[in-house]
């Protein structure tokens, strides 16, 4: 785990980035397109553990619990570069516009996004690899669910006020993520979502060390990670095989981790608890 002063270092530095991208302007961001006729304003991340992912500026949209501004990826490696930080900048710009604009341009943001989704051969998509929940996203998200309900939306979030406001549809999986130092009015909150959305929201936890436990009802531990170094203790039943040492066998790759083992937006695997 890096310092606290580490953290906040790199912290100061994603704030003066991101302080470089002006708020929300009338002239929408463009997006590489499918074939250059199809345009929308979001940019769309692709990485190879998790595929496509929709990312937004930390700053302006993370609630970072103490622990997690000391081990978050947004702060170090790729999603760091200044030019990703504009980008996930940018796409907060845009979801200020979705948040007041008319259901048909949410509309046309969805239909894009979707073309996307199927045109690179996924059948799931990411919110939040980097960034949290922002009240455009919440009116993107449920448009984009009720017009293209076979395409898994995988949402991860530390907002339950804000998740609970996303449409309810057997394609949105809400992903309530937590760790040791989640407060506990959050986790309260979050776990009353979860049971008025089971089996479509469920509970995460990166896990900090062996002797940090995960809470029983946590469905899908993180172990602590940083790029391939990962951690070497020996991993929860419940781990995510592509955060465990790939010295253990139980461990995989990053290469399609997510689209082979499903878990996050599939009730099905994740009932079935399988690593793959
Ligand atoms: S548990 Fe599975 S779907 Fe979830 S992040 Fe890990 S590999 Fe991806």
């Amino acid at each position: 785990m890096r310092s606290a002063e580490t953290a906040k270092r790199a912290w100061e530095k994603f704030k003066a980035l991101s302080k470089e991208v002006s708020v929300a302007s009338s002239s929408p961001v463009v997006s590489p397109t499918l074939n250059g006729s199809v345009r929308g304003r979001l940019f769309v991340s692709h990485n190879e553990k998790t595929g496509l992912s929709v990312n937004v500026g930390m700053v302006g949209s993370c609630r970072p619990t103490r622990e997690c501004s000391r081990y978050c990826y947004g702060l170090w490696g790729p999603a760091s570069f200044p030019l990703a930080v504009r980008r996930y900048a940018e796409n907060l710009n845009c979801f200020a516009l979705l948040a007041r604009a008319p259901i048909a341009e949410l509309e046309f943001e969805a239909d894009v996004l979707a073309a996307r989704t199927v045109f690179l051969g996924q059948d799931f998509i990411r919110w939040n690899g980097v960034g949290d929940l922002v009240p455009g996203a919440v009116r993107l998200i449920s448009v984009f669910a009720s017009r293209h309900p076979g395409i898994q939306v995988w949402v991860s979030t530390r907002k339950p006020e804000l998740a609970a406001r996303i449409e309810q549809h057997e394609s949105v999986h809400l992903m309530l993520s937590s760790d040791r130092s989640t407060k506990p009015v959050d986790l309260v909150a979050m776990r009353a979502l979860i049971k008025a959305r089971s089996p479509y929201a469920f509970l995460a936890y990166t896990q900090l060390g062996p002797d940090d436990v995960p809470p029983p009802d946590v469905s899908i531990v993180f172990l602590e990670h940083c790029g391939s170094k990962r951690a070497g203790w020996e991993p929860d039943p419940r781990a995510c095989a592509a955060t465990i040492s790939m010295e253990l066998a139980s461990s995989r790759a990053h290469a399609n981790a997510c689209a082979d083992c499903r878990r996050c937006f599939d009730v099905k695997a994740r009932r079935a608890g399988r690593r793959r």
